[in-house]
């Protein structure tokens, strides 16, 4: 997958204000495309089917593994999720910068079909913040808190796959250094470099 645009995926624990942090970024920059991926979860209150996900039955999220229309696709605490690739390819097609909000095994995956795709770690300094914001949030029942705060400990793991990690404690902060790897990328000698029209 090819293209002028570069690839950015943003992952980190339930509750670190990855959704927070990318609404301010489209907000600012209008040069980034949004990867809106499938999931098979329940919609919650305020989110848009087509903005936030596209909300899936399994069967339908099924079909879309077997035709082969998900660049990548992984389980996270009981639910699909995958993104779809036709999207991701005509934003790059165009030169558009691509942000991926995607778990730990999917930025792998992307990473081993976009070597050139920039990983980034948003997570708050502290991991008790995530109960905190997950528990305001009032989104999920209790139990599936805990779920995700379990996993949390798993993705820190992956930490070591990632080329930047952003502290999400003060949002504004946060955003500040999400737009600047987001320029950094735009700048890499793999995507400039083609840009230069040599006709003298
Ligand atoms: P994620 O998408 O990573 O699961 P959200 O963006 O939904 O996380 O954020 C989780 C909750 O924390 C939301 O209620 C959000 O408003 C809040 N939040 C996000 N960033 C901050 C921050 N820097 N300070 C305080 N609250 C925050
Ligand atoms: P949530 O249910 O809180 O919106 O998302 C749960 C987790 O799924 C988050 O870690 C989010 O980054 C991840 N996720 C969202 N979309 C995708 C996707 O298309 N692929 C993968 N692998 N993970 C995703």
């Amino acid at each position: 997958m090819n293209g002028l645009g570069s690839v950015i995926i943003i992952s980190g624990p339930s509750g670190a204000g990855k959704s927070t942090a990318i609404r301010r970024i489209l907000e600012i920059r209008k040069d980034v495309y949004f990867s809106v991926s499938a999931t098979t979860r329940a919609k919650r209150p305020g989110e848009i089917d087509g903005v936030n996900y596209l909300f899936v039955s399994q069967e339908t999220f099924d079909g879309m593994v077997e035709r082969g229309e998900l660049l990548e696709h992984a389980g996270y605490v009981n639910h699909c999720y995958g993104t779809p690739a036709l999207p991701v390819k005509e934003a790059l097609e165009k030169g558009q910068t691509v942000l991926l909000d995607i778990e730990v095994q999917g930025a792998v995956r992307i990473k081993s079909v976009i070597p050139e795709a920039v990983l980034v770690f948003l997570i708050p300094s502290r991991l008790s913040t995530l109960r905190k914001r997950l528990s305001e949030r009032s989104t999920e029942e209790p139990e599936v808190v805990e779920n995700r705060i379990k996993t949390a400990m798993v993705e820190l793991e992956q930490i070591c796959n990632y080329d930047y990690v952003v502290f999400n404690d003060d949002l504004q902060e946060a955003v500040r250094e999400l737009d600047a790897i987001i320029t950094a990328a735009r700048c890499r000698r793999s995507i400039r470099a083609p840009q230069i029209e040599t006709t003298m």
